[in-house]
Protein backbone atom coordinates (compact mmCIF):
# COMPACT_ATOMS: atom_id res chain seq x y z
CA UNK A 1 0.00 0.00 0.00
CA UNK A 2 1.49 3.05 -1.30
CA UNK A 3 0.03 5.38 1.44
CA UNK A 4 1.68 3.47 4.25
CA UNK A 5 5.07 3.84 3.07
CA UNK A 6 4.66 7.56 3.30
CA UNK A 7 2.52 7.68 5.96
CA UNK A 8 5.86 5.72 8.15
CA UNK A 9 8.33 8.29 5.83
CA UNK A 10 6.23 11.11 7.67
CA UNK A 11 6.21 9.48 10.89
CA UNK A 12 10.17 8.86 11.11
CA UNK A 13 10.31 12.72 9.92
CA UNK A 14 8.36 13.88 12.97
CA UNK A 15 10.03 11.30 15.09
CA UNK A 16 13.27 12.69 14.55
CA UNK A 17 12.04 16.51 14.95
CA UNK A 18 10.74 15.83 18.10
CA UNK A 19 14.09 14.00 18.99
CA UNK A 20 15.94 16.76 18.35
CA UNK A 21 13.94 19.36 20.10
CA UNK A 22 13.78 16.87 23.61
CA UNK A 23 10.38 16.15 23.16
CA UNK A 24 8.29 13.28 24.78
CA UNK A 25 5.54 12.82 22.69
CA UNK A 26 4.40 14.13 19.63
CA UNK A 27 0.66 15.55 19.80
CA UNK A 28 -0.24 16.71 15.85
CA UNK A 29 1.45 16.65 13.16
CA UNK A 30 0.25 19.33 10.09
CA UNK A 31 1.42 18.28 6.86
CA UNK A 32 0.34 19.82 3.49
CA UNK A 33 -0.66 17.84 0.79
CA UNK A 34 -1.27 18.58 -3.45
CA UNK A 35 -4.47 17.74 -4.76
CA UNK A 36 -1.37 16.20 -7.57
CA UNK A 37 0.67 14.12 -5.13
CA UNK A 38 -1.31 10.81 -5.98
CA UNK A 39 -1.60 10.34 -2.45
CA UNK A 40 -5.69 9.59 -0.84
CA UNK A 41 -6.26 11.21 1.66
CA UNK A 42 -8.22 8.98 3.76
CA UNK A 43 -6.46 5.84 3.18
CA UNK A 44 -2.83 8.09 4.42
CA UNK A 45 -4.90 8.96 7.88
CA UNK A 46 -5.92 5.39 7.73
CA UNK A 47 -2.48 3.92 7.18
CA UNK A 48 -1.12 6.81 9.90
CA UNK A 49 -2.89 5.68 12.40
CA UNK A 50 -1.26 1.92 11.75
CA UNK A 51 1.95 3.37 11.44
CA UNK A 52 1.93 5.51 14.73
CA UNK A 53 1.92 2.04 17.24
CA UNK A 54 4.09 1.74 19.45
CA UNK A 55 6.39 4.65 17.93
CA UNK A 56 6.16 8.11 19.70
CA UNK A 57 3.25 9.21 18.14
CA UNK A 58 0.84 7.24 19.21
CA UNK A 59 -2.62 8.74 19.74
CA UNK A 60 -1.45 11.61 17.77
CA UNK A 61 -3.54 13.14 14.54
CA UNK A 62 -2.50 14.01 11.10
CA UNK A 63 -4.14 17.58 10.40
CA UNK A 64 -3.29 17.58 6.22
CA UNK A 65 -4.06 20.97 4.63
CA UNK A 66 -5.09 20.19 1.35
CA UNK A 67 -3.37 22.37 -1.35
CA UNK A 68 -4.78 22.62 -4.63
CA UNK A 69 -3.09 23.06 -8.09
CA UNK A 70 -1.64 26.61 -9.22
CA UNK A 71 -0.75 26.51 -12.57
CA UNK A 72 0.70 29.78 -15.11
CA UNK A 73 -0.98 30.68 -17.48
CA UNK A 74 1.02 32.47 -20.44
CA UNK A 75 -2.04 34.45 -21.91
CA UNK A 76 -2.90 35.77 -18.38
CA UNK A 77 0.60 35.93 -17.55
CA UNK A 78 -0.88 34.90 -13.99
CA UNK A 79 -0.86 32.01 -12.02
CA UNK A 80 -4.14 30.71 -11.60
CA UNK A 81 -6.22 28.08 -8.93
CA UNK A 82 -7.47 25.35 -10.81
CA UNK A 83 -11.19 24.06 -9.84
CA UNK A 84 -10.42 20.72 -11.11
CA UNK A 85 -7.67 18.63 -11.83
CA UNK A 86 -9.33 16.68 -14.66
CA UNK A 87 -9.01 19.75 -16.89
CA UNK A 88 -6.12 22.08 -16.98
CA UNK A 89 -7.17 25.26 -18.41
CA UNK A 90 -6.79 28.72 -17.58
CA UNK A 91 -10.12 28.85 -15.33
CA UNK A 92 -10.05 32.88 -16.47
CA UNK A 93 -8.97 32.99 -20.45
CA UNK A 94 -9.51 28.68 -21.10
CA UNK A 95 -5.99 28.21 -22.26
CA UNK A 96 -4.43 25.25 -21.54
CA UNK A 97 -1.61 25.77 -18.67
CA UNK A 98 0.75 22.36 -18.72
CA UNK A 99 2.82 24.68 -16.33
CA UNK A 100 2.09 23.40 -12.74
CA UNK A 101 3.46 25.67 -10.20
CA UNK A 102 2.10 24.01 -7.17
CA UNK A 103 -0.03 21.09 -5.80
CA UNK A 104 2.03 18.10 -5.87
CA UNK A 105 3.66 18.65 -2.78
CA UNK A 106 3.60 16.24 0.40
CA UNK A 107 5.42 18.45 2.68
CA UNK A 108 5.86 18.08 6.64
CA UNK A 109 4.80 21.74 7.67
CA UNK A 110 4.66 21.45 12.08
CA UNK A 111 4.63 18.80 15.01
CA UNK A 112 2.96 19.78 17.85
CA UNK A 113 4.93 18.24 20.42
CA UNK A 114 5.18 18.15 24.48
CA UNK A 115 8.40 18.60 25.83
CA UNK A 116 9.43 17.36 29.50
CA UNK A 117 10.38 20.18 30.84
CA UNK A 118 6.92 21.36 30.15
CA UNK A 119 5.23 18.28 31.15
CA UNK A 120 7.46 18.58 34.51
CA UNK A 121 5.61 22.35 34.93
CA UNK A 122 2.24 21.31 34.49
CA UNK A 123 2.72 18.73 37.23
CA UNK A 124 3.37 21.22 39.80
ZN1 LIG B 1 -5.55 32.51 -18.62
Amino acid sequence: MHELSIAMSIIEGASEEALNRGAERVHAVHLKLGALSGVVKDALLFSYDLACQGTPLEGSVLLIEEVPVVVYCNTCEAEKTLHSIQRFCCPSCGTLTPKVVSGKQLELVAIEISEASELAEASL
